[in-house]
Order: structure tokens, then sequence, then C-alpha cells
């Protein structure tokens, strides 16, 4: 098969288009779904040095080619060494953790992490004798501190779940690095079109392609970006013996998302800045959280971390729950859906689904307000969510007169 040349050299745009590209001798310009679990020798000569590790396919578990161009397209615009593709999200963050974590290792991970990560480090991790530490992820001495002589990895999520907040990815590295940590980012909020967290120290990133990879809601997925000495040492052998792996099919899907991923953020990103423009306008709204927005309490660190807001506002509406659940009952564009990343606008009451499993105390802890709505921006027009959210919230003013 041919790959391009001059790859390495392109910017992130060209790279989101044709990084990666390998075309058969048909010379298909759009890439092509090797839809294959098997891959067939010349011989048994040939089998032998495969197995022995010379270049080609065996197996899918292992490796295959659309996979290849998709992980290679990625680690291209996150200017990574690699990356090895995942059936989801979760399976980029269980086996990134598990693949070199062992029995007495610690861990320090912010405290504002998705739900199921949080699962994985309290419940899963301590199963096997590896302890966690939460800590505030924004304080870059609650890092300092937490970590001691048994810390292997330093893992965080920026912007975070549900309140945006962030984390400044160069001071903890910084800190990790004093120490021989290894730094873990869940990169899946900005999008490798946003935020390049290698570029501040970053060791591993990973990414849920489920979310704004993907971008229309269709398909699982999941990708670990890193250097080729985590791969060597810990991942590589990992995946192929546990086999997490992406089907081509949701691999194909993700590969030729990426081209328009550019696209798609500045349009979520405008979208999103409108929106929460004109909920901070509303009396009913009693706070907006949204990275680009200058009342940010990281404002700066945003601006220098990322090159756009991001797809997701959240905020809290006067009332707590009841006032929430009208809200959100009384829309009519915007579906009421955990999911985010879509096309289609969703929003989510944080405090009964996403962090439902939170006591009350760590639910206040993270900020998440039981009044608070997350809306994951959509591409529909602007004005149209806007209108919808207007006459939604027109509801508690009745309710609250
Ligand atoms: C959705 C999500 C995940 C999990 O991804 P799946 O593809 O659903 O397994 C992990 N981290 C973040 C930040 C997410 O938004």
């Amino acid at each position: 098969m041919a790959t391009n040349k001059d790859g390495k050299a392109w910017r992130r745009q060209t790279q989101a288009v044709r990084g990666g590209q390998q075309r058969t001798p048909f010379q298909e310009t759009s890439e092509a779904l090797f839809m294959t679990s098997g891959y067939a020798y010349e011989g048994p000569e040939e089998a032998e040095a495969r197995f022995k590790g010379a270049p080609g396919y065996t197996y899918s578990r292992y490796a295959n080619p659309t996979v290849t161009m998709f992980e290679e397209r990625v680690a291209l615009m996150e200017g990574a060494p690699v990356g090895r593709a995942t059936a989801s999200g979760m399976a980029a963050v269980s086996a990134s953790l598990l693949c070199c974590l062992r029995q007495g290792d610690h861990v320090v991970a912010s405290r504002a992490l998705f739900g199921a990560i949080r699962y994985v480090l309290e419940d899963i991790l301590s199963r096997y004798g590896i302890t966690v530490t939460l800590v505030n992820g924004t304080d870059p001495d609650a890092w300092r501190k937490a970590i001691r002589k048994e810390t292997k990895v330093a893992f965080l999520e920026t912007p975070s779940n549900p309140i945006l907040e962030i984390v400044d990815l160069k001071a903890v590295s910084d800190i990790a690095h004093e120490h021989g940590v290894l730094v873990m980012v869940d990169n899946a909020w900005a999008s490798p079109a946003l935020q390049q967290p290698m570029s501040f120290g970053a060791d591993v990133v990973i990414h849920s392609s489920t979310k704004f990879i993907d971008g229309q809601g269709r398909a699982l997925g999941g990708i670990i970006l890193c250097k080729e000495d985590f791969l060597n040492d810990h991942l590589q052998i990992f995946l192929r013996n546990t086999g997490p792996s992406m089907s081509p099919f949701n691999a194909w899907l993700h590969l030729k998302s990426l081209e328009t991923l550019d696209l798609r953020m500045r349009a979520h990103c405008a979208n999103a800045t409108t929106i929460s423009d004109f909920l901070s306008g509303q009396r009913n709204v009693s706070r907006v959280c949204y990275p680009f927005r200058t009342d940010h309490q990281q404002y700066a660190l945003a601006k220098k971390q990322m090159s756009g807001g991001g797809g997701v506002v959240t905020f809290e509406v006067k009332g707590g729950k009841e006032a929430a659940f009208a809200v959100a009952n009384a829309l009519k564009l915007v579906d009421v859906s955990n999911n985010l990343g879509d096309a289609k606008s969703l929003l989510t009451h944080p405090a009964t689904t996403t962090h439902q499993r939170l006591t009350p105390e760590a639910r206040a802890a993270a900020g998440i307000a039981d009044g608070m709505l997350r809306i994951a921006v959509g591409l529909e027009d602007a004005e149209d969510i806007c209108e919808d959210l207007a006459q939604a919230l027109q509801r508690i003013n009745n309710i609250r007169a």
C-alpha cells in the first residue's frame, strides 16, 4: 500500500484530511474500510516471518489497516508519536491505567472526572491493591502534596464535567515529572482540534472518540496517544492480549469524521458562545459556566491552553431540581440526553444522571447544584436553540410568579 510521503510537516487541518492515509493499488481517493478479522499469507514462510515481527497484518485484534489509518491521523493531529484505538473511551481509559499499574502503586487524580472514570479509579483499581488520592485539580499545590514515592500516574480531565473547570496542564505536568510520575489527560471535551495536551507536557492523551470526533452520535470509540516507550513497555502487549479493539467500521466512521472536526468544532464553539451569552442575560439563570467567558474563573488559563471554548455550556437555574426539570420538560428542540458532542443539542441534569452516584456532599464539593443543567450545544441555528431555551425558561417564570 502507498502512504503519504511528506506527511509529518503538514499543518493540523491537512493532517485531519490526509494524515495516515494508505491507498491500495486501486488508488481510491476516500479511505478504504477493511472489514476483515484475518489476513492470508503467500505461504507458511510469510506467516512465520510476520509472527516474528515482519511488517504486515496478522489478526485484527492486533491491528487492522483502517484502524491504523485512524490511529495515525489522530496521533498526527495531537502531535503524538503513536496512537492505539479502542472500542470505547472507557476501554481507552482503563487500558491506559491497567497496562502500567501494579499492586502497591498509587495514582493522583483530579476529583472532577467523568463518572465511569471515578468508578475505575476508586472501585476497580483498589481491588488490585492500587490506591488513589483525589485532589482539587485546579490547585497545583494539591497535586504536589498528594504525590508520594509510590505514585506512578497523575490523571486529569480538562475542561471538566460538568462545570468546565480548567486544570493547568503545564503546572501539573512539571510537578509530576519532578517525581517521575506519568501524566494522563482525558482530552475528549476539547477534542484534538481545540487542545493538544502533549504540547504542555502530558505523556498520555486519551479520547472518547464517541463524542466530538464522531460528531454525529453514531458510534462508540476511543484512542490512546502516547510515546514509543509507553507503547512498547506497557500498552501494546496489554491491548493485544486483553482485546478492547476498535471495530474497523467504527474506525472508518471516526477517520472520515476527523476531516470535518475543525469546521464542526468552530461551529460548536460559536453556537456555545452565543448560547452562554444568551443564558447569562436571563433573570432565572444564576450562573453560567463556559471557559471562554471573561467571568470564568480560569479564563486566562483556558485561553492559553485551548483555541476555542468548546461545545458544552453549563448553567444553573433558580429554583433547584424542580425548576431544572421544568425547563428540561418544556424543551421542544433540544433533546434530553446525557450524551455530548453530537450535531444535535442535548441537555442533561447532572445531579440526577451523570453524577447521581455521588453523595450530596461529594456533589456539593464538585460544585454540582440541583438546579444545574448541562447543554452540549449542537450545530443547529443558534437562534433556534436560544428561542427554545427562552420559551422553556419562561415556564419557570410562571412557576415562580
Ligand atoms: C464519554 C466520556 C468518556 C467515556 O467514553 P465512552 O466512549 O462513552 O466509553 C470518558 N471521558 C470523558 C471526558 C467523556 O466525556
